[in-house]
């Protein structure tokens, strides 16, 4: 059996709807479990709702309104008949949202962002079910909530992966031999049957969940570049394909940051030996990139940009050393703050880190932090990893860049850099 993974680029408005119909009529080889992500920028919409029903703004009505409306624009350009039982059903996700709405907030925001910003799913998952049906696809919608179980730290979910496995193996094969499955990307519920979400961007987890579970033979992860370049042609011009990567690359590639996959997808398709398939879902006869077990590395170097990069340098107030009691207080403080480091070191009196400038809870860690250490903090920085970095490699991207720190281990590079200031003309 297979698994396709659509995004919010690949479901933007009526037309990319059709072309993922298209694509599942086409493309499908074998039993099909289709997960779509929201539809467009919803989920950023919706992050917005949520925010501003927490802080009582009296803007959160507008804002979903704003939402209802897109939504049924696209509905009214994928459906000639306005009484199509699809725009009452996408109507009714909206209605939850508003009964949430109408009530004083009492719960935490992290609660709140899952029971609002899950809505986007369960639409986009609607809608597509009932266009794919409305082509002649065997199409059934299913609630990934009653599948994916998960803990209760929401927004940030971890999976039971022993209930879930249970409960897709045996209800899901029936459904499969006649149906294609399309359901939701980045949600799941907790054992009180809550709503939670599993991180941003987590679609492309959900669809290794239910390909791990289901021993799919692939997945399929569609997206609007043509696989997996070797940087992010947002900061470098020339990127190349790389048509095959190993499972060891891929994980690599995205713990250091490359947007491309979702970094916890890897693991669980690894542990089954499941390919992956990155493909553009403009050209779906492009092959794009397979990573699956392979011995050969990375063709090509590759690059990972991240740049407002804070740099924290941590350091005992008494000249003690750094050693394990600090350094679980620090790692606890950032785990609290929900902090991810991206680069780290530590010498025998300091410890220093790279993280993205995420705003609040840096300055919450910072303060945290200056109980017990003497910091210095930088701020707008740039980190650049080279994966099979050689000395060309880096020297291409310093060119007006001065390094705050670098890190080498035998075939990763990491250069903390900032920006030189512009040499004004003669
Ligand atoms: N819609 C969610 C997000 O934007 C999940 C996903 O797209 O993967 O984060």
């Amino acid at each position: 059996m297979q698994v396709f993974k659509f995004g919010g680029a690949s479901v933007k408005d009526a037309e990319s709807i059709k072309n993922v119909a298209h694509i599942v009529a086409n493309y499908k080889k074998d039993e099909l479990l289709v997960v779509v992500s929201a539809m467009g920028k919803t989920t950023d919409r919706l992050m917005e709702v949520t925010q501003h029903y927490v802080d009582q703004t009296g803007e959160a009505f507008a804002r979903l309104d704003a939402v209802k409306d897109w939504h049924h624009h696209i509905l009214a350009n994928l459906f000639d008949n306005p009484n199509h039982p699809i725009f009452d059903e996408i109507a009714n996700c909206f209605v939850e949202v508003e009964w949430i709405l109408e009530e004083e907030p009492q719960d935490t925001y992290d609660y709140l962002f899952d029971q609002i910003v899950s809505t986007g799913e369960l639409a986009s998952s609607k809608i597509l079910a009932a266009y794919a049906l409305h082509s002649g696809i065997a199409a059934k919608w299913l609630d990934a909530r009653d599948y994916i179980f998960t803990d209760n730290t929401h927004r940030e979910a971890a999976v039971d992966w022993e209930k879930t496995e249970e409960k897709i193996r045996r209800d899901l094969p029936t459904i499969l031999d006649e149906h294609v499955i399309i359901t939701q990307g980045f949600i799941g519920s907790t054992s009180e049957n809550f709503t939670t979400t599993l991180g941003r961007e987590g679609s492309d987890y959900s669809a290794a969940i239910f390909a791990s579970c289901l021993n799919a033979d692939d997945i399929t992860i569609w997206k609007d570049v043509p696989g997996v370049l070797n940087a992010d042609p947002k900061w470098f011009d020339h990127t190349e394909l790389i048509p095959e990567l190993s499972y060891t690359d891929a994980i690599e590639l995205t713990y250091y940051g490359a947007t491309v996959i979702h970094p916890k997808t890897i693991k669980p398709l690894q542990n089954k030996k499941i390919a992956l398939n990155v493909r553009s879902f403009l050209n779906p006869a492009e092959p794009g990139t397979y990573i699956r077990s392979t011995n050969q590395g990375l063709p090509i170097p590759s690059f990972i940009f991240k740049v407002n990069q804070v740099f924290i340098n941590i350091q005992p107030r008494d000249f003690s050393f750094i050693v394990e009691d600090n350094l679980s207080h620090i790692f606890n403080l950032f785990h609290h703050n929900r902090i991810k480091i991206n680069m780290m070191h530590n010498s025998a009196i300091s410890f220093c880190v790279s993280v993205d400038d995420t705003g609040a809870n840096i300055d919450t860690l910072m303060e945290a932090l200056e109980k017990r250490y003497k910091i210095s903090v930088e701020r707008g920085l740039e980190l650049i990893t080279i994966r099979y970095f050689n000395q060309e490699t880096i020297e291409r991207v310093l060119i007006n860049k001065q390094i705050v720190r670098e890190l080498k281990d035998s075939y990763t590079c990491q250069l903390l850099v900032k920006k030189l200031p512009a040499v004004a003309a003669l």
